[in-house]
């Protein structure tokens, strides 16, 4: 079986670590499976791609599209280009796609029209909310997928509602635990924590990259001068997404606490995560991490497409008023960490899960 593997954005890396991983156990155990890379170029910031390759292990693309950056529909339109060229050029039986960003949508699509079977990743999740460039995508997606692999039994349900036959979801786990489960003994100290007096819990990490925290300049002001404030006497390390700087590279803040440093790779993100007294984020895959970890997370919107990681996890969605953050944060000071668990199969071996339905499919 020939497989064709698409990654375009940091969380997709992260996602595809683990499969090639399991690829190239069972390769080596003599099964029938080869596998193309094509990394379509979405994130090509070496920050935000090169250092993943190299801190994860994952072997060079095969072919590399280099789409860069541009509108959604600029965007979608120049993978699929490329991407149908690709697949003249090197036909598969397969394609593997994960998560839920432009690269995924538009490859399925490809993909889906040259009568290749497409298999999601990640299937099922949903916000709903409409506003959201990857909610589309994961609709769309789902929507021409043949084989879906999710990661709560939720997902599936969602699937179920939208017409799925039940023989085509099978859930796996989260491929994105699998890495941090292989990554958690190679962890390592940025090279900033003892230059800011870093301790273990004497920290809160900060991220926010989506449109309705970021794009705003005002809001995106008010919102870090809260939160400079909430952190009382905690340092607050925000590792700043290339959107997110574009916005602020004109603000002159004057902070106590918040430090901005350069988006971190993998392994010092993952050190810095889990030694945090607390993470304030709007990204998905955060508060899927800190609900392993057991580190509170406090997610700044309105909608998640994880609920496993509310429900059972350590993480707490807050809105987008800051207002709101400080309630829950304070809450938090007051009552401490919440009781947590860890989601059903997330246990690092999805990838394996995956492999293993794929040779049987
Ligand atoms: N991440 C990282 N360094 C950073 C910020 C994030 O390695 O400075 C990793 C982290 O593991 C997280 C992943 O990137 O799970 C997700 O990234 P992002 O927030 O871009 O995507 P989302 O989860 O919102 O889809």
């Amino acid at each position: 079986m020939k497989i064709t593997i698409v990654a375009g954005a940091r969380p997709n890396f992260i996602k595809i670590a683990p499969i090639i991983k399991a690829i190239e156990k069972k390769q080596h155990e003599g099964a029938d499976l080869s596998y193309r890379l094509v990394h379509t170029g979405q994130h090509y910031d070496k920050n935000l791609s090169d250092t993943f390759f190299e801190e994860l292990n994952i072997p060079q693309p095969h072919s590399n599209l280099e789409v860069k950056s541009g509108s959604q529909s600029e965007q979608t339109a120049a993978i699929m280009i490329a991407f149908e060229q690709e697949l003249i050029q090197n036909p598969c039986d397969l394609v593997v796609v994960v998560g839920d960003v432009n690269s995924t949508m538009a490859c399925a699509i490809v993909a889906k029209k040259m009568h290749i079977k497409v298999a999601h990743v990640e299937a099922g999740i949903r916000s709903g909310d409409w506003t959201m460039p990857e909610e589309i995508n994961r609709i769309v997606t789902d929507s021409i997928t043949d084989l879906f692999f999710t990661t709560s039994v939720w997902a599936g349900e969602n699937l179920l509602q939208y017409g799925t036959n039940p023989m085509h979801i099978h859930f796996v786990g989260n491929v994105m635990i699998d890495t941090l489960t292989q990554n958690l003994g190679r962890i390592t100290k940025p090279d900033f924590w003892d230059a800011f007096n870093l301790e273990t819990g004497n920290y809160i990490i900060l991220t926010l990259h989506r449109p309705s925290n970021v794009d705003e300049e005002q809001s995106l002001q008010k919102l870090l001068l809260g939160i400079d404030a909430l952190a009382k006497d905690k340092k607050v390390i925000f590792p700043v997404h290339p959107r997110t700087k574009a916005i602020l590279q004109n603000s002159m803040l004057d902070f106590k606490n918040i430090i901005y440093v350069e988006p971190q790779g993998y392994l010092s993100f993952m050190y810095l995560i889990k030694n945090s007294f607390a993470v304030i984020t709007d990204s998905g895959g955060i508060s899927e991490e800190t609900t392993v970890l057991k580190i509170p997370c406090f997610t700044m919107r309105t909608t998640t497409e994880r609920p496993e990681t509310q429900t059972i996890g350590t993480n707490t969605l807050v809105g987008i008023s800051i207002e709101n953050l400080e309630k829950e944060f304070n809450k938090f000071l007051e009552n401490g960490p919440r009781e947590s668990g860890i989601p059903e199969l997330w246990d690092g071996k999805a990838s394996e899960r995956i492999i293993e339905i794929l040779l049987q499919s």
